[in-house]
């Protein structure tokens, strides 16, 4: 399909780009955790981590301990990449509905050759961030500053800025980030926290949203300078 490097098909594609998550945010790869994203059996994800052992996409021993090889993370940053540029040619350019360009990037995402994703890259002015705000490889550091929401406080100001990869995967759940407004630039404040409750109020454009610690920590906010 492509020319030059070995690329990894696109089941390996997708598993990587997922391992690339969890490296980046929570250092470690979690085989069960990765069955849940990928929506596939514990047995799948063992013949798969076998296959990619092989290959020298990841090492590490069985399914425990299971890391990206250099080529590994290398094949993982320019999926990811792929991902993310494609989002943006859906959003931007193709006026494709923001629920939809996640799941629409993995149908294109495999076949973008280095030579289209270059040419996205300049049409797109060079993002950092994807449209959910999630960095591209590489630019790490310039979301840092961004807090989950459970970091929070009641009466604590906040601009949505970034709804996580793991939270993009989850359709109901972005449906309602949606109908609501939570969404990366939307003006928010923390009306109410409840920790028995594990739950979080916040005020988006005059209506009250609630939201549970498991959708809240995959929503990122910027405190405004001053506070
Ligand atoms: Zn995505
Ligand atoms: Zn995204």
């Amino acid at each position: 399909m492509t020319s030059g490097a070995e690329r990894p098909t696109p089941t390996v594609e997708d598993y990587l780009m997922t391992m690339h998550v969890m490296e980046r945010d929570y250092g470690e790869i979690v085989a069960a955790r990765l069955a849940e994203m990928l929506g596939v059996s514990a047995a799948t994800v063992a013949v798969t981590f076998k296959r990619m052992q092989r290959d020298n996409w990841i090492c590490g021993k069985g399914r425990k301990s299971v890391r990206l090889t250099e080529t590994g993370r290398a094949a993982a940053h320019s999926v990811t990449r792929r991902h993310m540029l494609t989002e943006w040619l859906l959003l931007k350019i193709l006026k494709v509905d923001l629920p939809l360009i996640h799941d629409e990037a993995h149908n294109i995402e495999h076949a973008l050759s280095p030579h289209l994703e270059e040419r996205l890259r300049e049409i797109l002015g060079d993002p950092h961030v994807c449209p959910h705000g999630n960095p591209f490889p590489g630019y790490e550091s310039e979301v840092g500053g961004w807090k989950p929401l459970t970091a929070l406080a009641a009466g604590d100001e906040v601009v949505i800025r970034r709804i996580h990869e793991f939270a993009e995967e989850n359709g109901e759940m972005m449906d309602y980030l949606i109908q609501t407004g939570v969404l990366p630039g939307a003006q928010a404040q923390v009306v109410e926290v409840l920790p028995f409750n594990q739950t979080l109020t916040l005020a988006v454009k005059g209506e009250r949203v609630i939201l549970g610690y498991s959708a809240a920590r995959y929503i990122f906010g910027e405190r405004p300078a001053s506070a």
